[in-house]
């Protein structure tokens, strides 16, 4: 394993794919989203359920894929249970600026512990692996009620 790859699986990396936080179903979810990132193998089971501001009031996930998949849906659902939408909104663009390396200022929301998913930036097919449970919240926030599904591969057509 190289230096790099080395830097990527970080402590906090490890225990959150193997002890995931919040990992289950919401009862009486809202919203269900399937995950998928087909490039790595990746797949996610996102639920969510909405306080009446619009707030994620609870959020968990069930999944199977690699460590960075798994880490980083266990640390988003820490960091955006209790969220209200605007601030999830906040969270996601800052989480995504984060790891793509777009991000040029330090005025968005904290991101605490996900910090340690930045090194994934050098390694494009891995940041579709940290994204996938982020781009499900995203399409939670979008279509607050039923089932859908989202890909991190792009449908050409
Ligand atoms: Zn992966």
């Amino acid at each position: 394993m190289s230096v790099e790859l080395e830097e990527l699986y970080q402590q906090v990396i490890l225990d959150h794919s193997r002890r995931p936080r919040n990992f289950g179903e919401v009862a009486d979810a809202d919203v269900q989203v399937r995950g998928d990132n087909p490039a790595c193998g990746d797949e996610i089971h996102l639920t969510a359920k909405f306080g009446g501001d619009g707030s994620f009031q609870d959020i968990k996930f069930r999944g199977q894929g690699c460590a960075i998949s798994l880490a980083s849906a266990s640390l988003m659902t820490m960091k955006l249970k209790g969220k209200s939408r605007n601030e999830a909104e906040q969270l996601i663009e800052s989480f995504h600026n984060l790891i793509t390396g777009t991000d040029s200022s330090s005025s968005g929301p904290k991101l605490g512990d996900l910090q340690v998913l930045n090194g994934v930036r050098k390694f494009p097919q891995r940041v579709k692996c940290a994204m996938l449970a982020w781009r499900a919240a995203e399409q939670a926030l979008q279509q607050p009620q039923g089932q859908s599904t989202v890909s991190t591969e792009v449908e050409t057509d």
